[in-house]
């Protein structure tokens, strides 16, 4: 018989495939805080994580994480078969797979999130220059882009949030 994955079951394990990966949830809300500081003066790291952890929660982020970090993991281990192991191994410029999974998951963020997840793409920053198979070691063809896509969406909720919060009046911790 077919077993149903629970949601629980999904969201630790990308989120223990994503440490394992060398990424915590503070490297991400950096990257969101750089994205969003100048826009809004007394915003926080602290803000950042607590958005960074509500996106975590999105279970079609929490999948697109575990298939990239899949992938990455077996090129790694040279277990996929050609030709995408050398596209994947090689970070392949034109591969695409890559950035379309990710966009994927920012879309339901709007429009900040997927012009931040393009400028991302372009100009990396923080641990997503670390995770650059180009740079460093190890395959993280996808998952590059998979951070940039969560910092993305993280920063398009702040951006969001932190106008309701003037217009509201809302607490902070509340508005976050
Ligand atoms: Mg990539």
């Amino acid at each position: 018989m077919k077993r149903r994955v629970h949601s629980e079951e999904v969201k630790a394990a990308a989120l223990q495939k994503l440490a394992e990966r060398g990424v915590t949830v503070e490297d991400i809300a950096e990257i969101a805080y750089v994205m969003q500081s100048p826009y809004n003066k007394g915003l926080t790291l602290q803000d950042c994580v607590a958005s960074v952890k509500k996106v975590l929660e999105k279970r079609e982020v929490l999948h697109a994480l575990l298939v990239g970090i899949e992938l990455d993991t077996l090129a790694e281990k040279g277990l996929l078969s050609e030709p995408l192991q050398s596209i994947v191994e090689s970070d392949e410029g034109l591969f695409g797979c890559d950035e379309t999974l990710a966009l994927g998951s920012v879309l339901g963020y709007g429009s900040i999130a997927v012009t931040t997840f393009g400028y991302l793409d372009k100009d990396k920053i923080g641990i997503i220059k670390r995770l650059d198979t180009k740079i460093g070691k190890g395959v993280h063809t996808f998952l590059d882009d998979l951070v940039a896509s969560i910092a993305a969406s993280a920063s398009s909720r702040i951006a969001h949030r932190m106008r309701d919060e003037e217009e509201n009046g809302q607490d902070r911790a509340d508005a976050i």
